[in-house]
């Protein structure tokens, strides 16, 4: 049995009891509950605050724990991540108030910025060589500027609408998180098993999340043109049509590929172009 450690309920949440799903561990989740067993794999799941997971990871009290980056370098230990997860990608960046001359952070010198990641601000800041003033607080750090608490702050930045709410401007990415897999250093054989089992259907979901099965017809004269667009996972599979003179391929794009490479196999002749989702891939 291995014990896995997920945010309550935030952000984390939904992406992370999918992922669950997606690698094919069934459990019941109620919202009271607040651990959960799967019915067919040897997991237990607790749900926690995040901000609380990665000392519990570093402690054994949970085995394995998902958390955003952000959190994880904060509590100071990074060394915990085994496996990045794709989702919850944030960045944790400087404001300072919309009229604010700035030109680089050394104009931070000297100055008050609010933030609930000190850590990660303060190595960053030292990194720069600027020395200023961090005040901690746990929430609504966007505020403090208007009300003369600070002259800049530091927080996660998603749409940037909270921070022009708050008559702020975004002027320096200080971080880029994305939610990761944690696990504690000294885990036993037995776990260090089901860990494995765990990371590999993880990367197989991850995999196919980033592509999409292609099917498509092309005349034969076009075959190698279309090859060439769909270099696919070994290479294409080709058959022949019913219709003298054409074949259907199968193959693999990568999403971030797939609209260019579609422009282009129309442009060489290719018809019917069909896409679907894949639900696991195996390497
Ligand atoms: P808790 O009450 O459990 O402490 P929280 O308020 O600290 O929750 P959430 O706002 O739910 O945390 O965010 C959880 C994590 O999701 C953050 O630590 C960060 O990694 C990520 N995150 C935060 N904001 C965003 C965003 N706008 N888009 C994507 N991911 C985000
Ligand atoms: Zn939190």
């Amino acid at each position: 049995m291995i014990r896995l450690a997920i945010q309550k309920s935030g952000r984390l949440s939904e992406d992370s009891l999918n992922l669950i799903r997606e690698c094919g561990i069934s459990f019941v989740s109620s919202t009271y509950k607040l651990k959960t067993e799967a019915t067919n794999f040897p997991l237990e799941i607790l749900f926690l605050r995040d901000d609380d997971i990665p000392g519990y990871v570093q402690d054994g009290v949970a085995d394995l724990g998902i958390v955003g980056q952000n959190v994880l370098v904060e509590a100071g230990f990074p060394a915990l991540e085994v496996e990045t997860l794709g989702f919850s990608k944030c960045r944790l960046s400087l404001a300072v108030l919309r009229n604010e001359t700035y030109n680089s952070v050394a104009d931070l010198q000297g100055k008050n910025i609010a933030t609930s990641y000190p850590e990660i601000l303060g190595r960053y800041l030292a990194g720069e060589g600027v020395q200023a003033h961090l005040h901690t607080i746990s929430g609504s750090v966007e505020i403090a500027p208007s009300i003369g608490l600070a002259d800049a702050i530091c927080d996660i930045v998603s749409s940037g609408s909270t921070l022009l709410g708050n008559g702020l401007r975004e002027v320096q990415t200080v971080f880029r998180s994305e939610a990761v897999l944690i696990a504690n250093q000294q885990l036993s054989a037995e776990k260090q098993e089901l860990l494995a089992q765990l990371q590999f259907r993880m990367q197989a979901v991850r995999r196919a999340r980033r592509n999409k099965y292609i099917l498509l017809n092309a005349p034969v004269a076009s075959l190698d043109a279309v090859k060439a667009l769909l270099p696919g996972i070994k290479s294409p599979t080709v058959t022949p049509l019913a219709e003298e003179g054409w074949v259907s391929v199968q193959s693999v794009v990568n999403e971030d590929d797939f609209w260019h490479i579609t422009g282009q196999l129309k442009a060489v002749g290719a018809e019917g172009i069909l896409v679907l989702p894949i639900e696991k891939m195996i390497s």
